[in-house]
């Protein structure tokens, strides 16, 4: 049977290279999720049976659209729009929108992939999907952005609904880009549908917690595995890459928790301050004007920025990695670990490539993977639907709790998983075949 097994799974990775050669992001995130699930094909020859491997590689639906939109001069633009629902076994999709200029279909189906496993992690009634556009907001107006947003769903409305597809954001798609979706949404079906998109305002059907749910959820993840170390965040040096919405509310916590979190960055840079980096600082420059965090040492005389460079050689006790996919390689591993970094979490997605992650667990550094470390967001957005579906809304309190609660309970399900199969200690292993057991269960007993 293990033969069988290992027959079938070199099937399942020569149908990739052949079918999605031109999708590297997408043949990384699979490849990592079948390496670390051979210990539980061996064990379960009934979802080689079932072809499960074969199913979940390959999104059930996907949607490629033209998003047309004129600019503020009255030129007229076109991007290119996606939407793939990957997986519907154990709800309905879910996941967020990305709207950045990398944003290509081996982007969206690697983001859409991982969510299938993170979703399923979070014990939420939630499959996995993902969408996006390869529109650049950086520089465009309010009302472009607008007028951007409204054409987007002008299409993707026919595809999504509060018991099909439920996107929500990320990155380039915040608060406002999901209340013109919503609007546009709203207008077009003529349908107050709340359950139809997560990451809504206070106002209008959204939930407490979710604009720092992920930030805080990594936060909170790193913290359980320190605790298993007997250590904690309490006067320990942290470096957090990014400064958007993740990686803000994560130093957020860090501080909270007595961290220092000594730099941040953003993709022209990073700054170092060594008494502790000034959140409202940092939010006045990228939420406020969308400037760019060297004006940080401008404004604060103490702090140093660094042009370009890699911020994980500021020497630190935990690193979180909160900016985007593969931007923690080899040598910034190597880096960290002879710095002496004790923990890594990471609340971006899939920020550390393979051979990085390989350099934490020989050095046996704490390492926590973004479907387990990040799945603070979407859990919360489930946390919105449930309200939504009972037309109710909860308190900030009671919802950072739940979130908490969710956040432990994957970190002992990684934790236990990975014990039962044979490598304690191997959040990455715990992580992929405890989300993979309930979505295969699923696949077979739902039928082909
Ligand atoms: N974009 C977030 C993620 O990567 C959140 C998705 C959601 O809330 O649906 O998980």
């Amino acid at each position: 049977p293990a033969d069988h097994g290992l027959r079938l799974t070199a099937k399942v990775f020569s149908d990739i290279e052949r079918r999605d050669y031109d999708q590297p992001e997408f043949r990384q995130a699979v490849h990592e999720v079948l390496e670390s699930l051979e210990p539980a094909l061996e064990r379960h020859g009934e979802y080689l049976d079932a072809r499960v491997l074969e199913r979940l590689i390959e999104p059930e639906r996907q949607v490629i659209f033209r998003v047309p939109w004129t600019d503020d001069s009255g030129d007229v633009h076109v991007n290119r729009g996606y939407r793939v629902e990957f997986n519907s076994a154990l709800g309905p999709y879910k996941g967020g929108l990305r709207f950045h200029p990398s944003v290509d279909l081996g982007i969206v189906k690697f983001l859409g992939f991982e969510q299938i496993f993170k979703n399923a992690l979070t014990g939420l009634p939630i499959g996995g999907g993902k969408g996006g556009s390869d529109f650049d907001p950086k520089g465009r107006s309010d009302a472009e952005i607008m007028r951007f947003c409204q054409s987007f769903m002008t299409e993707l409305h026919r595809h999504i609904g509060e018991y099909t597809d439920v996107p929500a954001g990320d990155i380039g798609v915040g608060r406002r880009e999901i209340g013109y979706l919503f609007g546009q949404y709203k207008r077009i079906t003529n349908r107050y549908e709340s359950g139809v998109l997560t990451g809504k305002g206070l106002h209008w059907g959204g939930s407490q917690v979710r604009t720092e749910a992920t930030g805080y959820g990594t936060v909170y993840f790193v913290g359980e595995m320190l605790r298993e170390r007997g250590e904690g965040f309490d006067g320990r040096r942290v470096v957090v890459s990014g400064s958007g919405n993740v990686a803000v509310y994560a130093a957020q916590k860090v501080a909270e928790l007595g961290g220092v979190v000594v730099a941040m960055s953003d993709s022209g840079g990073y700054i170092v301050d060594e008494s502790g980096i000034d959140l409202d600082l940092v939010r006045d420059i990228k939420e406020t004007h969308a400037g760019r965090i060297s004006e940080y040492a401008d404004r604060q005389g103490r702090a140093k920025h660094v042009d370009g460079g890699s911020i994980w050689d500021v020497p630190c006790d935990i690193a979180l990695p909160c900016a985007t996919q593969n931007e923690l390689d080899r040598r910034s591993a190597e880096a960290l670990v002879g710095n002496g970094v004790i923990a890594v979490g990471e609340g971006a997605n899939m920020p550390t490539t393979p051979a990085a992650v390989k350099v934490f667990s020989d050095a046996g550094v704490a390492f926590g993977p973004g479907k387990a470390a990040n799945a603070g967001g979407v859990a919360t957005s489930g946390l919105e639907m449930q309200q939504n579906a009972s037309r109710d809304s909860w308190h900030f309190d009671y919802t950072d709790r739940r979130l908490s609660e969710i956040m432990a309970d994957i970190h002992s399900m990684c934790r236990e998983t990975a014990e039962t199969y044979g490598a304690p200690g191997n959040y990455v292993l715990g992580a992929n075949v405890a989300g993979f057991v309930k979505v295969a269960d699923t696949m077979r007993e739902l039928g082909v």
